[in-house]
């Protein structure tokens, strides 16, 4: 089988707002077509412009190569050497950030490829596949503009995730510093007030995580205020200090009542590496896109086995990447969740509509996929109308 074309689509909800904290609202999407009429699918959580370009630049040098050329007339095969090719041949342009993110929906769609061609799920080929279901967690949004609006919207969203089946969720409680939503400027006890109303609503028995989304810069300020939300049992806090501040998080997780998450923005498994020797996070979470595809993301996975950590994927995206990322999650036992936007709690249009996937709860799992590749059919009237370049 040789790869015939490489096509990349930017797409964007015609509802989408800029002041949004959501990258769900645009999708990069790869499709990778071969002489033998089969298609893969992959996405990225990456700027799709940026993305684009990533793939399609004319190559100048051998440092600095066109992945679109190189892709041309390869053997979809054997997708580890093909992605070294890749990475190496775009070294000069990448080896981090956006090049590798734009890989990683290449290397998803190589693999949808190969379970296409071989008429078995991706879980199958990328190793043995756990006995037990796959857990989503509902990734819950915000809403208003000021804070009990907000704190509400998060309560009852956390209760139509509970009627809706989900074991576990998490509530994002950002309302200051980077991420801050519709730029909320609160004080840190109306965060532990948000916490504490959501652990309320949910009781004591649905696991609960919360993602403060890169609030403070240094260990001693987060610890000021998480020190005593032992009593809300998380099971992890996430991103609670900016990525760059591994010894700050190294301090965090040192002395906080519960364990530290962190990955879904990383490029690679050195980034990884990095993060989990220098900031001593107990819960890697990397993003099957960004991280540059599924055996990038399989590395993460067992490092993380190697220093005992628990893994919990970042997934904000289209059903695309949920399928991978659910594929993953069912080769690899000590990933104890896989975030989720569930489609009737979430605002974004692409999340809805782009993709038929085959992953449907039942009692709040997810079993085994059966069909082959990743098992997801795309909207193409979906594509047609979001498509912006
Ligand atoms: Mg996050």
């Amino acid at each position: 089988m040789k790869i015939t074309d490489v096509e990349c689509h930017v797409l964007l909800a015609p509802n989408y707002n800029p002041a949004f904290t959501s990258s769900a609202q645009d999708s990069f999407l790869v499709l990778i077509h071969t002489d033998e009429g089969l298609t893969g699918i992959g996405e990225s959580d990456v700027n799709p412009w940026i993305a684009k370009a990533c793939i399609e630049a004319p190559g100048t040098h051998t440092m600095g190569m066109c992945v679109k050329d190189m892709l041309i007339g390869a053997d979809p095969g054997d997708i580890a050497s093909l992605w070294r090719r890749l990475y190496l041949g775009t070294a000069m342009n990448g080896r981090r950030g956006a090049v590798v993110h734009a890989l990683g929906a290449v290397e998803m769609a190589l693999w949808d490829l190969r379970g296409k061609a071989a008429d078995r799920p991706v879980c199958d080929l990328l190793g043995v596949v756990r006995p037990d279901p796959v857990i989503p967690y509902a990734s819950l949004q915000p809403a208003g503009d000021r804070f009990e609006e907000y704190r509400d919207a998060l309560c009852a969203s956390a209760e139509r995730a509970k009627s809706l089946g989900f074991r576990a969720i998490k509530s994002e409680v950002t309302m200051n510093g980077p991420y801050a939503h519709n730029n909320l400027h609160e004080s840190y006890d109306r965060h532990t007030e948000v916490v504490a109303a959501v652990r309320e609503t949910i009781g004591p028995d649905m696991t609960l995580m919360v993602d403060v989304q890169y609030l403070w810069q240094d260990a001693a300020t987060a610890l000021s205020v998480v020190r005593d939300w032992a009593e809300f049992d998380l099971f992890f806090l996430e991103t609670p200090i900016w990525p760059d501040y591994l010894a700050e998080y190294a301090k965090l997780a040192e002395a906080a009542p519960m364990p530290i998450a962190a990955g879904e923005w990383l490029a690679t498994r050195y980034e990884f590496e990095d993060l989990m020797d220098r900031g001593h996070i107990g819960v890697a979470q990397p993003d099957v896109g960004r991280v540059g595809g599924l055996n990038e993301a399989r590395a993460v996975c067992d490092m993380a086995l190697e220093r005992n950590l628990t893994i919990v994927p970042h997934c904000w995206k289209t059903g695309v990447s949920i399928s991978a990322t659910a594929h993953m999650a069912f080769v690899t036992p000590h990933c104890a969740f896989i975030e989720y936007l569930p489609p009737e709690l979430c605002e974004e249009t692409l999340r809805r509509e782009l993709v038929a996937e085959e992953l449907s709860l039942i009692d709040g799992t997810i079993a085994r996929p059966t069909k082959p590749g990743l098992g997801i059919e795309l909207n193409w009237d979906a594509v047609k109308r979001y498509k912006v370049a």
